[in-house]
């Protein structure tokens, strides 16, 4: 029946977890840190787990910084996580044409933000756009002709603050008049806590923009793709029935998880509500659930 699929996590189950996992990937927004904020419990909890040895690991969505970003936000909030534990969808982005043979000498066009332009540079690649074409305008007349620069050969779009009309124009005619040009979305997310206190419209209403005009599928590179976790695993080595994923949404995380074999447990602190994992018109169930991922650590402990 209903109540086998929903399944909250125990002392019991905690402990069989910590066993039987030896590496543990988070999601972070909604498990790590709302916003700015730490979630309850978060430092004792990692300590606990690599005490035990666990190795941990850190996926995120947002492209909007590095992983050199996110490991000085990490150490900000107290937190002792290296650039090699993080996994942004930035990141990711570039790792996808680096695997992909994609030529140093052509450009990449950015709708995103900062952390795009940084993985691209730190990757050996040319990335125009982003936050410089922030304050463009244009003036639309007669015998206006807009200029795009014909050597891009892909465009990455994540979440852009200062998506304007003029980078919409561009990426669409890099898109539109080359179609050999990638199309790559770093991830969809239809909302993200840009704040602590509420959601914002997130990368999945960029990546729509773009969609939209250029009429083509866009390649995700972040949650739940297989090409971020075989990117992950090919890292660590590690059997993916020994990996748990901890996440807060069913459609980017939980998925990410399962796709691949992993456990999965489902945390409430994020934007996923109880009523919405018992919802009939979900068909993503995590393994286990529980309020906030310190529970792995203290109930196992019960
Ligand atoms: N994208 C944006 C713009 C966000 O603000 C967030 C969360 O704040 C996310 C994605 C999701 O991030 P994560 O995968 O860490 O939950
Ligand atoms: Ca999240």
């Amino acid at each position: 029946g209903k109540g086998c699929i929903h399944r909250a996590l125990t002392s019991e189950s905690a402990t069989n977890l910590i066993r039987s996992v030896d590496a543990f990937l988070f999601d972070c927004d909604g498990v790590i840190w709302k916003g700015d904020k730490l979630i309850d419990g978060v430092p004792e909890a990692l300590h606990a787990l690599r005490v035990l040895g666990k190795r941990l690991v850190f996926v995120t969505n947002n492209s909007t910084k590095s992983r050199r970003q996110y490991a000085r936000k990490f150490v900000s909030l107290g937190l002792d996580v290296s650039e090699e534990e993080i996994f942004s969808s930035s990141y990711a982005a570039a790792m996808f044409l680096k695997l992909n043979d994609f030529p140093r000498d052509k450009k990449v066009y950015v709708v995103g933000e900062e952390g795009i332009l940084e993985e691209l540079e730190l990757a050996g690649f040319t990335g125009i756009g982003g936050p410089d074409d922030g304050k463009k305008t244009i003036q639309l007349k007669s015998n206006f002709l807009f200029q795009h620069d014909k050597n891009v050969g892909a465009v990455i779009v994540g979440l852009d603050q200062y998506i304007n009309y003029y980078k919409l124009q561009y990426a669409t005619l890099c898109i539109r008049e080359n179609p050999g040009c990638l199309f790559i979305a770093t991830n969809c997310d239809a909302v993200g806590h840009l704040t602590d206190l509420q959601e914002w419209p997130g990368a999945g209403c960029m990546v729509a923009a773009v969609r939209g005009s250029v009429q083509k599928e866009p390649v995700v590179v972040g949650k739940p793709s297989t090409f971020l976790m075989d990117f992950l695993l090919e890292r660590y080595q590690i059997d993916t029935s020994k990996m748990c994923m901890v996440g807060d949404r069913l459609d980017t995380d939980i998925l990410f998880g399962k796709n691949a074999g992993c456990k999965t447990l489902l945390v409430l602190s994020g934007v996923t509500t109880l009523s919405e994992l018992k919802d009939s018109s979900n068909n993503i169930y995590p393994d286990y659930y529980t309020s906030n991922v310190s529970d792995i650590v203290f109930l196992s402990r019960k």
